[in-house]
């Protein structure tokens, strides 16, 4: 092994700095990380999203309630902060009252990088997250992240919300879209890897599970072309 890339986290022979390029949407991002997603350095999508993203912070923790950067932000009165996250109470981006609100502000998408699980213990501890406008997405997304389990399909990642985010947001002139299919190559570019990875490991160590990598490069492959 000849280590880890310390800026994206990912093992040397993978690290995807080379294929990132900053995107200067206009809209601000932070990602709020879960400690044990922020330990995942092989699959965690929040810092290479973080690191395409020009105008994006990344913090970590579980209760953000007494976060001093987090409150800075949200007091800011140059930004229209929301959370990322589905709910009765939440708008699309194609609600004529989320464009309304914003106004002439700037947007500020604050989104929980994690599990189901843990977005929504962070949810549940973190007060000033819960008092936020939730926005949540127009149109229905599967992942294209065939290597993690998540327990729900319609689970996306991270750096592919933040896609699919500045996608509808340049639909209605919020975003300026350009470069954004990067993020997308790049995350694909990352989950081929681990997969060709997984596979090489059990052609050596599992024989018999290596129909099981061919299944989910085929599966990718079959995604991606779409
Ligand atoms: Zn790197």
């Amino acid at each position: 092994m000849s280590g880890t890339c310390y800026r994206c986290f990912k093992a040397r022979e993978a690290c995807l700095c080379p294929y990132i390029r900053e995107l200067d949407t206009g809209v601000k991002f932070v990602i709020l990380i879960h400690p044990h997603e922020a330990r995942l350095m092989r699959t965690g999508t929040g810092r290479i999203a973080h690191l395409s993203l020009g105008e994006s912070e990344l913090i970590q923790g579980v209760d953000f309630t007494e976060n001093e950067r987090l409150a800075q932000l949200l007091s800011d009165e140059s930004y229209y902060p929301v959370l990322l996250y589905p709910g009765e109470s939440a708008r699309t981006t194609s609600d004529p009252a989320f464009r309304e609100s914003l106004g002439s502000r700037r947007l500020l998408v604050i989104i929980l990088d994690g599990t189901w699980a843990e977005a929504k213990k962070m949810l549940k501890f973190s007060k000033n997250l819960q008092a936020l406008p939730r926005l949540s997405f127009n149109r229905g997304y599967r992942t294209h992240f065939v290597f993690k389990r998540e327990p729900s399909p319609d689970a996306i990642s991270t750096i592919e919300s933040c896609y699919y985010l500045i996608k509808e947001l340049g639909e209605i002139g919020v975003a300026d879209t350009t470069g954004v299919e990067n993020l997308m190559s790049v995350f694909e570019r990352m989950v081929k890897f681990q997969l060709d990875c997984e596979y090489e490991r059990r052609r050596l160590d599992a024989p018999e599970r290596v129909a099981l990598s061919q299944l989910k490069i085929n599966r990718f492959s079959a995604l991606n072309k779409t």
